[in-house]
């Protein structure tokens, strides 16, 4: 059986929650860097018709798409509330949609060029980051983004991990590497940056080679895009990463990979933008290390993605450090199940 035939099958089962169509899925301000300095940063997450993709095993964000496709008025609509809430003065926008952006069948292009003329038009939008799959990074497609926003435009992919194995046997994601590098080169020559996004302990992997696959990764991306984002995979509803949690075949990565991977990746690629939000820290369904030491690795590791600077991870210790010492070393030789919750 295929993975897109299990995750379609998980998919079936699960209830598609309604949301109102003129409100996005999610808005809240955060902090990014631009040029170095922390900028506060509002986030849209759009409810559109959903990711044409939809097949990825760690992937719950189909739950949060619209039952209809949502017309031009209400993505409008979504895109004005989201605005309304915005209190600063300088801000990056960034824009995700549960699938692509730049996908014309969930943002037409009428809609796509009024939202990115009218933040043209904002003086508080500094540079405007919109996600989206890289098929859809073509010449044309970022023309029509260039020619009514002039300010720094940013295409941000989920690359996951260099490796097209890894990619397709562990997240199922249905492009290559090369796919990213081709979109990465189309954005060079329309002057749009790239952003990737990683996903650190996809299912099916150890914990050394989760680590060994995001330090490779970042190097390996680091020629293709500005700044690199890694995720540490969550347990999210109605996934397969979610079925086998419930089993007791997965577990999410220990904050202690993600900074051994930040110094890592950072220390072999200085200039590379490397930041990392550890959403769900400290739950059993997100990065965990004890439970003790939770908080403060990841305000560790919030603080470095603001500051680029891997000293705030000198001084962390917790005795689970040692537990985790000898999972990294020893769950290669388990064929697959983790030692410890
Ligand atoms: S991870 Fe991205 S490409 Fe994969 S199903 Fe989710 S939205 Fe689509
Ligand atoms: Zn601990």
């Amino acid at each position: 059986m295929s993975l897109t035939t299990v995750v379609r099958e998980l998919r079936r089962k699960q209830k598609v929650k309604f949301n109102p169509p003129g409100r996005p899925t999610a808005v809240w301000t955060g902090k990014d860097v631009l040029d170095g300095k922390e900028i506060p940063a509002l986030t849209i997450i759009f409810q559109t018709s959903g990711c044409r993709w939809n097949n990825c095993t760690m992937c719950g964000y189909v739950y949060d798409s619209a039952q209809t496709a949502p017309s031009h008025d209400d993505l409008m609509k979504q895109f004005e509330y989201a605005m309304s809430r915005c209190r600063d003065d300088e801000i990056i926008v960034k824009i995700f949609t549960s699938g692509s952006f730049l996908d014309d069948s969930e943002i037409p292009l009428q809609t796509r060029s009024e939202m990115l003329t009218r933040l043209d038009a904002d003086g508080r939008v500094k540079k405007v980051i919109a996600e989206t799959r890289p098929e859809y990074v073509t010449p044309d497609k970022l023309s029509e983004c260039t020619t009514v926003f002039g300010k720094p435009f940013e295409v941000a992919m989920g690359l996951e991990t260099s490796s097209d194995m890894i990619r397709k046997d562990c997240i199922n994601k249905g492009f290559t590497f090369s796919d990213f590098v081709r979109a990465s080169d189309t954005g060079k020559d329309k002057g749009v940056s790239t952003k990737a996004y990683l996903m650190m302990k996809p299912p099916f992997l150890s914990e050394g080679t989760a680590i060994s696959d995001m330090v490779s990764s970042i190097s390996d991306a680091a020629p293709y895009a500005g700044t690199i984002s890694m995720n540490l995979c969550n347990v999210q509803r109605g996934t397969l990463v979610d079925e086998m949690f419930e089993r007791r075949d997965y577990r999410p990565p220990w904050l202690w990979s993600a900074i051994e991977v930040l110094e890592k990746g950072k220390a072999s690629n200085p200039d590379t933008v490397i930041l990392s939000d550890p959403v769900g820290a400290g739950s059993k369904r997100g990065p965990h290390n004890c439970g003790k030491c939770d908080n403060d690795v990841a305000e560790a590791i919030r603080i470095f993605s603001v500051t680029q600077d891997t000293s705030v991870f000198s001084n962390l210790y917790c005795e689970c450090k040692e537990l985790w010492e000898k999972i990294v070393e020893l769950e290669g030789l388990t064929y697959g199940a983790h030692l410890v919750k």
